[in-house]
C-alpha cells in the first residue's frame, strides 16, 4: 500500500470514527435538562381522560384533536392528518415534519401509536405518545442537520393497520428518504417497581440487508440513553409494533419498550396509578438525547468556545495503557459515578460504578485499540480519549 493510500485510508477511519461514535454533548445535554417532568404527568393524565381510545370512539377522535392542537400550540405548521378506514370506521394518522436545515429530504421518523385497546391505555401507549410531545415542545427551536417526523399511529392494536397504511400509502409511492425509523411503545414502567433498566429493539428479521445498521442504530440508541439519563439499557428484537412495516420494506429500525413490563397492558387497569411516571421523563431524556444525536442538532455556540466539559478534571493514566488504567476525577459529589467505556464504533464495552477519588480499572481483557471513557454522575459528565496498545 503506498503512502497516499494510507493516509486516505487513515482520514477514512478517523472521519469514520467521528460520524458514529457519540460522546455526551454538552448542548444536548443541556436540551435534555429541561425536559419537564410535570409536562409529562400532566400530558398522561389528559391522555388517560379521554377514555378509551379504539377505532371509531369518541375518545380515539378527542386524543387526536388534543394531538393536533398541542403541536399547534408549540408551533409546529406542517401537521398532517392521514384517515384510513377499516372495520368501517375511520380512524387518523398523524404526521408533523420539522424541516432540517442540511438534509431537509433525509427523514428521521420518531413514532408512536395512540390508539389504545380496553382502556385508557396510558402506558400502552399514552407513555410514547407523551414522550414524543415533550421531545416535539423542546425540539421546535433547534437547528438540525435532518428533517424529522413525528408520526402518531393509529390502528396499532388491531394488527399496525395504521403504519402498513402509511408505509404504502406514503413512505413507498413518494420513495422517502427515511435514514431511521425510532418507535416508542409502552414505556410507563411498573408502579413500586425499580425501573431502571429499558430495553433498546433492533431489527433481526426478514429481510436482512437492513440488520446490521439497524444494530448500529440500536447501539448508538443505547449509548445516548446512558449519557442522558439514568436508566441502563439491554438490547433484544424488534417485535410487534409500529416498526415492523417499515422494516419489511426494508428501512432501518430501532425501538424502545420498558424492561418491568407491566401486567396492565390492554386492560382497564393501564392507568397512570400503575405506572412509575419517572421512568417515563428518564425515557424522554434519553430518547432526545438520541434524537437530537440522529438528527444532529446544531449549536449555536462557536467552537471556539470552551465547552463545559472541558474544563472538568479528570485524569487517565497512563495513557496509552496495557491495560491497567488509574482515573481520578474532581466531581463535585463524590458519592457515585460511573464509566463506561466505548469503543470507536460507538457500542459500550465496559462499564463500571466508582465510588473513590482514584480508582484502578483492569481493562486488560479489551481489546487493543482506541476507546471513550465517559464518566458521569447526576450532574457531570465528561468524556476522554484512551489507546489501549
Ligand atoms: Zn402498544
Amino acid at each position: 500500500m503506498n503512502r497516499a493510500l494510507l493516509l486516505f485510508y487513515f482520514c477514512i477511519l478517523l472521519y469514520t470514527t467521528k460520524a458514529i461514535s457519540q460522546t455526551y454533548n454538552p448542548f444536548y445535554g443541556d436540551i435534555v435538562n429541561t425536559v419537564s417532568a410535570s409536562n409529562i404527568v400532566t400530558d398522561l393524565t389528559t391522555f388517560e381522560n379521554f377514555g378509551i381510545k379504539t377505532n371509531g370512539s369518541t375518545a380515539i377522535n378527542n386524543a387526536k384533536n388534543w394531538i393536533v392542537s398541542r403541536y399547534q400550540s408549540l408551533g409546529y405548521t406542517d401537521i398532517v392528518e392521514q384517515p384510513f378506514t377499516y372495520s368501517g370506521n375511520t380512524t387518523n394518522n398523524i404526521i408533523v415534519t420539522k424541516t432540517g436545515s442540511v438534509y431537509p429530504n433525509t427523514f428521521i421518523i420518531i413514532d408512536a401509536h395512540y390508539d389504545t385497546l380496553n382502556g385508557p391505555g396510558t402506558n400502552d401507549n399514552g407513555s410514547g405518545t407523551v414522550l414524543l410531545l415533550e421531545m416535539a415542545r423542546l425540539l421546535h427551536n433547534i437547528n438540525t442537520e435532518y428533517s424529522i417526523k413525528f408520526i402518531h399511529f393509529s390502528g396499532e392494536e388491531a394488527g399496525l393497520i395504521g403504519s402498513n397504511y402509511y408505509v404504502n400509502n406514503t413512505a413507498i409511492p413518494e420513495n422517502l428518504d427515511i435514514s431511521l425509523v425510532f418507535n416508542i411503545d409502552q414505556v410507563g414502567g411498573v408502579n413500586g417497581a425499580l425501573n431502571d433498566t429499558l430495553i433498546c429493539e433492533y431489527d433481526a428479521s426478514n429481510p436482512t440487508e437492513n440488520n446490521a445498521e439497524s444494530l448500529t442504530k440500536t447501539n448508538s440508541l443505547a449509548n445516548c440513553i446512558s449519557l442522558y439519563s439514568n436508566l441502563s439499557t439491554e438490547l433484544s428484537y424488534a417485535y410487534g409494533s409500529d416498526y415492523v412495516p417499515f422494516e419489511n420494506a426494508g428501512k432501518v429500525i430501532t425501538g424502545l419498550y420498558e424492561k418491568n413490563e407491566t401486567p396492565y397492558s390492554h386492560t382497564a387497569n393501564d392507568v397512570l396509578a400503575n405506572m412509575d411516571p419517572n421512568y417515563v421523563f428518564e425515557v424522554t431524556k434519553g430518547s432526545l438525547g438520541a434524537a437530537l444525536e440522529f438528527a444532529v442538532g446544531i449549536s449555536t455556540l462557536s467552537t471556539q468556545e470552551v465547552l463545559p466539559s472541558q474544563k472538568k478534571n479528570i485524569k487517565i493514566y497512563p495513557n496509552p495503557s496495557k491495560g491497567l488504567v488509574t482515573v481520578s476525577s474532581n466531581f463535585k459529589s463524590m458519592t457515585y459515578y460511573t464509566v463506561f467505556i466505548s469503543d470507536i464504533l460507538g457500542k459500550k464495552v465496559y462499564e463500571k460504578a466508582l465510588n473513590k477519588q482514584t480508582q484502578t480499572l483492569d481493562l486488560s481483557r479489551l481489546k487493543k485499540g482506541v476507546y471513550i471513557l465517559t464518566f458521569k454522575n447526576k450532574t457531570e459528565v465528561v468524556s476522554k480519549k484512551l489507546i489501549l496498545n
